[in-house]
């Protein structure tokens, strides 16, 4: 992927506020004016502000989860079509957090992924190992991925986020031969399960300082970034970083 378009995704979890929305969409509309692919994952509730704000701009709405089913009886879970039809164009599926803390498993983050792809969402589908799977992130990974890639024939709008848990708010980046190593594993094992080769962004702990040398390498096709998307002055630096 050409360094220039390579994928710039904040993903603001439950932070920031609808005052922010304004400010940071003003300052990506000053500065980042040219600059392609960048994504904003903000909480559900302010998805239509940030997509109306955000519309005259090259910059896109996503969402940071949602259930699979179309409506019903399920309290509190927006279905895909509301994401879309709030204006999101991305969805985050499967994020560490959502796993670890919410308890979801492989087989519903696949059943969240094949309904984000039904309606026309594209898919930023999170992978990673913990500290204590780091020795055999390998068998971790694949695990994640096929299952959570079932039955998906069409990858063409997934985009696969490998974020090792250990590194995600922690201030620790995994090195850059690390980086690639375990992003050459993911698209290797993509390929030979499912044919296609799907783009792999790496999150945890990018920051202006660190993004440079991430950005980078070959086999990384963007970033995934928490903490420093928080700002749009850190998160304008970490795109021009793409050089
Ligand atoms: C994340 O949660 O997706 C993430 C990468 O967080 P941080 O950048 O804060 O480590």
């Amino acid at each position: 992927m050409k360094q220039k378009e390579k994928y710039i995704v904040a993903n603001w979890k439950m932070n920031n506020d609808f005052s922010d929305i304004p400010v940071f969409v003003k300052y990506l509309k000053k500065y980042a004016k040219n600059q392609d692919n960048l994504v904003v994952c903000v909480p559900s509730v302010m998805i239509k502000t940030f997509a109306e704000e955000s519309k005259k701009t090259l910059v896109e709405t996503g969402a940071q989860n949602c259930y699979f089913k179309d409506k019903g009886a399920f309290t509190g879970e927006i279905s895909p079509n509301m994401v879309k039809s709030a204006g999101a164009t991305y969805v985050i599926i499967g994020h560490s957090e959502r796993r670890q803390i919410f308890g979801e498993t492989n087989e519903l983050i696949n059943r969240k992924i094949s309904a984000c792809l039904t309606v026309g969402l594209k898919v930023i589908f999170c992978v990673g190992e913990t500290l204590e799977e780091k020795s055999k992130y390998k068998s971790v990974l694949k695990k994640q991925l096929l299952e959570g890639l079932t039955a998906i024939n069409d990858l063409s709008n997934v985009i696969v986020a490998y974020e090792p848990v250990w590194a995600i708010g922690t201030g620790k980046v995994a090195t850059t031969a690390d980086i690639e190593k375990v992003h050459l594993y993911i698209k290797d094992t993509v390929k030979e399960n499912m044919g296609v080769d799907v783009p792999v962004l790496y999150g945890g702990s990018v920051k202006p300082l660190n993004s440079t040398e991430i950005l980078a390498l070959d086999s990384v096709d963007g970033v995934l970034i928490g903490g420093a998307s928080l700002k749009a002055e850190d998160f304008v630096k970490i795109a021009e970083s793409r050089g």
